[in-house]
Formats: C-alpha cells, sequence, structure tokens
C-alpha cells in the first residue's frame, strides 16, 4: 500500500501515539480539579500550550486550543469580524481558493451584512500582495489568506501580504493548517496576527488543533460554557490529544529543514515523471509548493476512475476537488486558477511524505501513466479531442 494523501491526513508519529496513550492510561485528571491528577493534567496541558507557541515564535499565552484548523478558522475570522463590526467595519478580504472553513463562514458572515472581497489567485495559484494593498478600504476589518493550498500546495507571500495589513491597521489571519510542519513559519517576523494548525495535518491526532492569536486582539467564543481556555473556549480540555499535538509539532519542526528537501526531491521526480504524459499539467508554481505536494490535470479522464483504478493497485490519492464528498462540481480551486470545467474533472493530487520512498514514486508514475491510458481508451471525450471534433486545452 501506499499512501499518497498527507494533505487529507497524516498517519500518526510513534512518539504522539505514545504521549497520547499514557495520559489516557495515566494523567486522565480535569485539569481544571485541584486534587494532583488533575494538576498534573493542567502541567501538561501548559507544557503543550508553551511547546507549540515556541515552534511559531509566540507567546503560550497567544495560544488557544481548539478541535482543529475548521473551529480555529471559524473562531478566528468570527473574532475578527466582531471588532471590526464594533467600530462599523465590515468589509473582509479572502482569497477564491481558501478551504471551506473560511470561505463558508465568509459566506454566512455576508449573509449577516459583511461585504467580502475574494481575490483571484491567478494561475500559479499565488497571490499579488499589491492586489491584497489595493483591495483594502477604510472599513476593511480582516484580511484572511491561506498559508499554503490544500489542494495544489502552492505557498503565499504571506510576509509581505502581513506586512502590508500591519501598515494599514488592518487584522491578517491565515489558514496555516497545510504550511505549519513543512515551511519556516515565524507569527512575528511573517507580520501574523492570527493563525489556524490542525495537528492532524502534521503526524498529531484528529480532532485537535490551535488558534494564534497574538496579544491584545479580543476573541469571541463559539462554544459557551466553562471558563477553560482564558474563559474563550468552553469544555474539558482535550489533554492527551493537545499533548500529543505538541509532541508531532515538535518533532516535525525538528526534523523539518531536512524533511523538506528530500521530500521536495521526491516531489520534483514526481512531477517530472509525470509530465510525460500526454495533454496533462501541473496545477500552481512548480517552485513555490509545498515539498510534498503534486497535483495535475490530465485532459480526457475523469478524476473518479483515475482514483478508483489506482486504489485497485493499492496507491491511496485524491482527485483533491469536491467530487470526493458526493458533489459533481469540480474543485473551486482547480477552477479559481483558470481550469475549464473539463479539465478540473480529471485531477490528481499525491500529497507524498518524508516517508515515501523512492521506489513508491517510480511505482506511482508507472501506475499513473498505465491507468491514464487505459482511461482514455474508452473515453468518448478523449475520442473527440484525437478526432479533430474538440481541441485540446493542455
Ligand atoms: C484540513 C484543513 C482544514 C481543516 O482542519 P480540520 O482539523 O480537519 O478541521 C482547514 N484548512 C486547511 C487548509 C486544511 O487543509
Amino acid at each position: 500500500m501506499i499512501y499518497a494523501d498527507n494533505a487529507a491526513t497524516t498517519k500518526m508519529s510513534k512518539e504522539a501515539v505514545k504521549v497520547m496513550v499514557s495520559l489516557m492510561e495515566e494523567t486522565y485528571g480535569n485539569p481544571s480539579s485541584l486534587y494532583s491528577i488533575g494538576q498534573k493534567a493542567k502541567e501538561v496541558l501548559e507544557q503543550a500550550r508553551a511547546d507549540v507557541a515556541s515552534v511559531i515564535g509566540a507567546e503560550p499565552r497567544e495560544i488557544l486550543f481548539t478541535s482543529g484548523g475548521s473551529e480555529a478558522d471559524n473562531q478566528a475570522i468570527r473574532s475578527a469580524a466582531a471588532l471590526g463590526a464594533a467600530k462599523g467595519k465590515k468589509h473582509i478580504i479572502s482569497s477564491s481558493f481558501e478551504h471551506h472553513a473560511v470561505l463558508h463562514t465568509l459566506e454566512k458572515l455576508r449573509k449577516e451584512g459583511y461585504e467580502i472581497t475574494l481575490l483571484p489567485v491567478h494561475e500559479n495559484g499565488i497571490i499579488i500582495p499589491q492586489e491584497v494593498e489595493d483591495a483594502i478600504r477604510e472599513d476593511t476589518c480582516l484580511v484572511t489568506i491561506m498559508f499554503a493550498n490544500n489542494e495544489i500546495g502552492t505557498i503565499q507571500p504571506i510576509r509581505e501580504i502581513g506586512a502590508i495589513c500591519r501598515s494599514k491597521g488592518v487584522l491578517f489571519h491565515t489558514d496555516a493548517v497545510q504550511a505549519i510542519g513543512h515551511v519556516p513559519i515565524d507569527v512575528e517576523k511573517d507580520n501574523i496576527d492570527m493563525l489556524s494548525a490542525s495537528a492532524h495535518k502534521f503526524h498529531g491526532p484528529k480532532g485537535t488543533g490551535f488558534l494564534y492569536a497574538k496579544k491584545g486582539i479580543r476573541l469571541s467564543n463559539l462554544i459557551e460554557g466553562g471558563a477553560q481556555e482564558r474563559g474563550r473556549r468552553a469544555g474539558t480540555e482535550n489533554v492527551p490529544g493537545i499533548a500529543a499535538m505538541a509532541a508531532a509539532l515538535k518533532e516535525t519542526a525538528a526534523g523539518m529543514e531536512e524533511a523538506a528537501v528530500k521530500t521536495a526531491a521526491k516531489r520534483d521526480r514526481l512531477i517530472k515523471g509525470l509530465s510525460e504524459i500526454p495533454h496533462a499539467a501541473l496545477n500552481g508554481d512548480a517552485v513555490k509548493r509545498l515539498p510534498g505536494n503534486v497535483s495535475f490535470c490530465f485532459e480526457g479522464i475523469e478524476g473518479e476512475s483515475l482514483l478508483l483504478l489506482l486504489d485497485d493497485r493499492g496507491i491511496m490519492a485524491s482527485s483533491g476537488s469536491a467530487c470526493t464528498s458526493g458533489s459533481l462540481d469540480p474543485s473551486h480551486v482547480l477552477l479559481a486558477i483558470g481550469r475549464v470545467h473539463d479539465v478540473a474533472h480529471g485531477s490528481l493530487r499525491l500529497t507524498i511524505s518524508e516517508e515515501t520512498t523512492d521506489a513508491e514514486i517510480e511505482e506511482i508514475i508507472a501506475a499513473v501513466k498505465e491507468v491514464v491510458t487505459y482511461l482514455r481508451g474508452f473515453s468518448p471525450v478523449w475520442r473527440d479531442l484525437t478526432e479533430g471534433k474538440a481541441q485540446f486545452i493542455l
């Protein structure tokens, strides 16, 4: 079996599993309790907060634990929107290829009377900082731009965008769920006011994540109840999950540079191999992309059939599109970079990790080549293209 869907989720690291199990078995106290195993759990929680903070150059009190990336995105955006509304500022800037946790929250805010500007991401999948600057208005309360895209892996000029927001006095949030652990992040140097992260994307457990919010930013609660997380997120803390997340993040961050170089070399081999397929194209910038992300469109095939046939051969990949969740619409990300519907339907996302071997890369290349040829063999769309009844796009 070859697992090439690390953007969907990752395998937990052995260390993270060990930490999690040990806390479940031994340190099961409620961190709000005053007796010793409660206080021990509280210590574990605060150590995890300090560890997570130090990886991104933040202070421990700037870290709020959440149930994952989606919750962090929702809370960041809702908080900035509420702060903006209090000053009569109800304009928010984002991009057209954000994760749905961002886009759907913005869609709700639009219905609540906010004005939303979604910037284009261009053919290379990268936002132009000048366009952020041009879009900022007197009444802009938030700019939210993802650090790296989850489908096509392109890395955004976050530091520049952050600097623009700072100079204009506008809050800047970034969904860094795909970036953290793969590219260096320092919230101070990168001019980030708020940042979302999710443990299961960096070898931690599912159902836990965090929101960084620069001190002084008053967060609104999504969940009301007890006084946990300085009163900003009620509910007994997921201590085992949080500690395992911190362990996974420390581990990933420590090995990041070396892993990035190794993984990027394998990624580039994969890109080179798949580029040999006729009428195929890489999605997004070839250089400014996550070390493990390979995203392609193949003309004349359906991404879903490709996935199923790859699965038969033990290769786990993704179409990187909403099709997998039962919708027939092509991916909003691929449409945002200008892929037409037919082409966007023939997409494949392979997201490898530092554990992917060279032999596996070669096996993936051979399998994709074979399966694409096979599927084109009985595709009416491909027949029309080869017979000149339709025009090739790629
Ligand atoms: C996975 C992902 C999320 C959602 O994180 P969860 O922890 O699964 O809620 C948000 N944004 C991006 C970019 C992601 O890849």
